[in-house]
């Protein structure tokens, strides 16, 4: 963890790239990128099952000011809102085929608030727009947590 890095840097265009060594110091890099976050905004979440996508969310969550108490997969809900003075809609595409995922209209959320997708690569199409938030296993308890900034401008 880099506590002097200012927490609106992710959205300026500079990576962000730590090892955490638990899952308080992943919710925290989630809720250092929620700082800078505004509507519109796209997280997308790559990472195997366990990786802690979920954790990083529960952290976004947390760092909007919302509470974060609630945030599991939405495993049978598909999206699950969290609403305040910003909103997150937080989806999960684990368990959709491609057609279904195609069918979600994600894009009308942006328009709403904040989204983040769990599992974002089986989305049909790349989105450049997303920040894209990669989590991996460093072994035992460790998490590479890499947070890139889109692409293209939104
Ligand atoms: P995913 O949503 O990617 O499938 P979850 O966030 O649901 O994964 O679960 C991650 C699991 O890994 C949790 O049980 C969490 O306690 C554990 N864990 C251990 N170390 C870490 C870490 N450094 N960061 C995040 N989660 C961790
Ligand atoms: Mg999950």
């Amino acid at each position: 963890m880099r506590p002097e890095m200012p927490p609106e840097m992710a959205r300026q265009g500079e990576s962000i790239d730590v090892i955490t060594r638990s899952e308080a110091e992943t919710a925290a890099v989630g809720a250092r990128l929620a700082q800078g976050l505004r509507p519109g905004d796209v997280i997308h979440l790559l990472g195997d099952l366990g990786a802690g996508k979920t954790v990083f969310v529960r952290g976004l969550v947390s760092g909007l000011g919302l509470d974060p108490d609630d945030v599991s997969s939405p495993t049978f809900t598909l999206i699950q809102e969290y609403r305040g003075p910003v909103t997150l809609f937080h989806v999960d595409l684990y368990r959709l085929a491609g057609a279904e995922v195609s069918d979600l209209e994600l894009d009308a959320l942006t328009a709403d608030g904040i989204v983040a997708i769990e599992w974002a690569d089986r989305l049909p199409t790349p989105d450049a727009r997303a920040i894209i938030v990669r989590i991996d296993d460093a072994g035992d308890d460790e998490r590479r947590v890499r947070v890139d900034p889109p692409d293209a401008p939104r």
